[in-house]
C-alpha cells in the first residue's frame, strides 16, 4: 500500500510560515510521529529547510528523533519533565512548580524551558505559579518561554486576545526568547509571533493553512474486481443493493488503518482513478473498502483515498472530525513512500 509522503511540499510548507513570521525563529512540531507521517524522515528533511528547534509531546518521542537530527537542533518535550524519564538530549518545557523542582534538582545543568498557562487551562505555569518561582526560575536560565492558544484556528475568538495579553503580562522585561503561536497563531499576524512560532498541522497539509501544499497521496491497493446484478448487495449488513449491473472493486485498506466507519457514513466519501471519482458502496470494514467502478474505463491497480481531489481536510469533514486526527490515525500497515 502507497503512503507517499512529499518532504520536498513539507519544506516548502515550513518555508511559508517561517515567511510569515519574517521577525520570528520557525520551529516545527513533529510529535505523534511528525503528525502519523514519520519523524525519523520528516524531522531531519526540516533541519535541512532550516528548522533548529522541534517540539514533541513525550521524551520518548524526543529520543527517537534525537539520533537522526544534529547537534545544534534543540528538542523541546512538551509534556516536560515526568518522573523517571530519561531526558538525555531533550529540553522539556516544565509545567508546574512541581516539574520544576524535580527537573533542577535531578538535572542542574540540563537545559529547560518553562511553559506558561494563558488561559486554555491545559499544560503550564498559572500566573501565580510563575510569579512565585519565576525569578529562581529565570536565575537558572531557560532556554523558552512558551504557551499555547486555545482559540486561534477562530481568529475573532476573544481568547486570542485575552491570552495575549495573559502571556505578555507574564513575559515582561524577561530576556528569554518567548513562544505563543503554532500554525493558527502564525496566521493571526506579527503580535503573536515572539521569538519562536512553532507550526504544526500547517507543514503537513492541514487548515488552518489554507495555502499550504498537499503532502500525502495515499493508494489502496485493489485485490479484485466484480459484477454484481441488479438486486444484489455489498458487504456487512447489505447496506448498498446495486441498482442496475455494477462492478465493485476490494481495496486493501479500512477502519484499521485509520479509515474510519464514519467516512462512509454520508454515503459521499470517494475513491478517486487518477482524477476520476468513484463512489464507496456499503460499509468500511476493518481491512477493506468496496468500490463502485462501474463507470471507469479500466480499472487501476491503485484507487487513491487521499490525493490533491480530496485531502486530509476533505476527508475530516466526511467524518465530522479534524486533519490532524485524520493524519495521525493514518496506519502503521501503509508502507511509507518519502519523495
Ligand atoms: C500541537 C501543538 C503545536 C502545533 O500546533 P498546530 O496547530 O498543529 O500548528 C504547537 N504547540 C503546542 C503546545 C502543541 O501542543
Amino acid at each position: 500500500m502507497g503512503l507517499i509522503i512529499d518532504l520536498s511540499a513539507i519544506q516548502a510548507n515550513w518555508k511559508a510560515l517561517a515567511d510569515l513570521a519574517p521577525k520570528a525563529r520557525a520551529g516545527a512540531v513533529v510529535k505523534a510521529d511528525a503528525y502519523g507521517l514519520g519523524a525519523e524522515r520528516v524531522a531531519p528533511a526540516l533541519y535541512e529547510a532550516g528548522a533548529r528547534d522541534f517540539f514533541v509531546a513525550l521524551a520518548s518521542e524526543g529520543r527517537a528523533i534525537r539520533p537522526h537530527l544534529a547537534d545544534d537542533a534543540q528538542i523541546f518535550v512538551l509534556s516536560g519533565h515526568l518522573e523517571g524519564e530519561d531526558l538525555t538530549g531533550l529540553t522539556p518545557l516544565l509545567n508546574s512548580p512541581e516539574q520544576f523542582f524535580r527537573d533542577r534538582a535531578l538535572r542542574p545543568r540540563g537545559p529547560f524551558g518553562i511553559q506558561l498557562d494563558s488561559g486554555m487551562n491545559r499544560l503550564g505555569l498559572e500566573p501565580g505559579e510563575w510569579a512565585a518561582i519565576r525569578t529562581e526560575a529565570l536565575a537558572a536560565g531557560p532556554r523558552l518561554i512558551s504557551s499555547h492558544l486555545a482559540c486561534a484556528d477562530e481568529p475573532d475568538h476573544r481568547a486570542n486576545a485575552e491570552q495575549l495579553a495573559s502571556f505578555r503580562a507574564m513575559t515582561m522585561g524577561v530576556t528569554v526568547p518567548c513562544s505563543l503561536a503554532a500554525t493558527g497563531g502564525i496566521l493571526l499576524g506579527p503580535d503573536f509571533h515572539f521569538d519562536i512560532v512553532r507550526p504544526g498541522v500547517g507543514l503537513y497539509g492541514g487548515q488552518p493553512f489554507a495555502e499550504s501544499k498537499p503532502v500525502v497521496t495515499l493508494g489502496l491497493p485493489v485485490i479484485q474486481t466484480r459484477d454484481v446484478k441488479p438486486g444484489e448487495s455489498v458487504g456487512y449488513g447489505y447496506n448498498w443493493t446495486a441498482e442496475r449491473p455494477s462492478k465493485v472493486a476490494t481495496v486493501a485498506a479500512g477502519y484499521a488503518d485509520g479509515l474510519a466507519r464514519a467516512l462512509a457514513r454520508q454515503g459521499k466519501l470517494k475513491l478517486w482513478a487518477k482524477d476520476r471519482p468513484c463512489p464507496v458502496i456499503g460499509r468500511i470494514s476493518m481491512d477493506l473498502i468496496t468500490v463502485d467502478v462501474t463507470d471507469l474505463p479500466d480499472v487501476p491497480k491503485e484507487l487513491e483515498i487521499l490525493n490533491d481531489h480530496q485531502g486530509v481536510d476533505a476527508l475530516a469533514e466526511l467524518s465530522g472530525t479534524i486533519g490532524y486526527e485524520i493524519l495521525t490515525s493514518l496506519g502503521r500497515r501503509y508502507t511509507r513512500i518519502y519523495r
